[in-house]
């Protein structure tokens, strides 16, 4: 697998990792990872940086604000300067799992700290966004998580691997033994997973085997709930970030879960171009259809663990953001990735 390493004394800007929100995220960020992680703290970017580079990362610290910073990690990569730190798998990998939690009425958090995992809960069994990294994750952190909210198992009956790494598809092989669910991905990381893996660790499951295959457009089903089915380039080129309704109480709401948020794929600027039109893109589509929830796959970027507190606790639910700050999280990742593009340009 590719390796990152990290510069020897990194300069941290104190004004870009300064939010109070992501001091618990910290520990993971300094971390890092290899696959779908964009890779330690926000540092200094070099002085070289041309007009165009600068103009897109000041627009993403304009559409960050204080609330969505830990998106602005994917600025880094426009610093020619910088190198993406080394992963350390293992130690994200053992990290505790958080208490599992509902963040709606119908959805369930059932992930890991590094990890996510979202169950969809419908009139006919559970979709299950993501099953993590192997089977031990399957087994000890997302069954045992239902089992504690008060889903039943045996009722995933879908599974929605938002794309071909590991760290999202490894437990996959567990439900479909145990339980006979079914996986679905997008036709073109099927076909990666098939044939050639960009990332893979000896402590991930093996790709599952090829099963519903999904393209942009499509709808999944399952009982009373349609999840809509956006293809989202870049981070892989068959990501789904998958767009569905949630309730809370007398309450509807609209939520995007982006699929793959990390630039960890080298210097191929055609993809970093499909990933600028794919938040563009999907940003239109979100304000269409008045998506007012963004999640991620991975909690550092969502803050979706130290949120499920919040839930539990009352008040008003964290999770809501409303549609202008889904907007500014669209803009934030869409102008760091024109400006890493302008960069490789310059
Ligand atoms: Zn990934």
């Amino acid at each position: 697998m590719t390796l990152f390493r990290r510069p020897a004394s990194p300069s941290f800007r104190a004004e870009e990792v300064s939010a109070a929100s992501l001091t618990s995220r910290r520990t993971l960020l300094q971390m890092a990872c290899a696959c779908c992680v964009a890779l330690a703290a926000p540092r200094a970017l070099a002085d070289a940086m041309t007009p165009e580079v600068e103009r897109h990362l000041a627009a993403a610290r304009q559409a960050a604000g204080s609330d969505l910073e830990a998106l602005l990690v994917l600025g880094q990569s426009a610093d020619p300067a910088f190198q993406a730190p080394t992963p350390d798998l293992e130690k994200l990998m053992a990290l505790p799992a958080p208490p599992p939690g509902k963040a709606f009425d119908n959805l369930y958090f059932v992930g890991g700290k590094w990890v996510s995992a979202w169950a969809l809960a419908t009139s006919d069994g559970i979709i299950l966004f993501d099953a993590m990294n192997n089977e031990d994750d399957a087994e000890h952190t997302i069954e045992r998580g239902l089992k504690a909210v008060g889903l039943d198992p045996s009722k995933v009956k879908t599974i929605i691997v938002t794309h071909g790494h590991g760290d999202h598809y490894g437990g996959a092989d567990y439900f479909t033994r145990k339980y006979g669910s079914r996986v679905v991905a997008s036709a073109l990381d099927w076909t990666m997973m098939e044939t050639k893996l960009e990332f893979d660790h000896p402590l991930w499951g093996r790709p599952p085997k090829r099963d519903i295959a999904v393209t942009d457009g499509d709808k999944v089903r399952l009982g009373d709930t349609a999840v809509d089915i956006v293809i989202t380039p870049g981070h892989t080129m068959g990501t789904i970030s998958p767009i569905f309704d949630v309730r809370s109480g007398s309450q509807q709401h609209r939520v995007l879960l982006w699929g793959g948020t990390a630039f960890n794929f080298g210097h191929q600027p055609e993809r970093l171009q499909a990933y600028v039109d794919a938040t563009a893109r999907t940003r239109e589509v979100a304000k269409q259809q008045g998506v007012d929830v963004f999640i991620s796959n991975h909690s550092f970027y969502d803050g979706s663990v130290e949120k499920l507190g919040a839930v539990a606790a009352g008040g008003a639910n964290p999770f809501v953001l409303g549609a202008s700050t889904v907007e500014r999280a669209l803009t934030v990742m869409n102008e760091c990735a024109q400006a890493t593009l302008a960069s490789w340009k310059a």
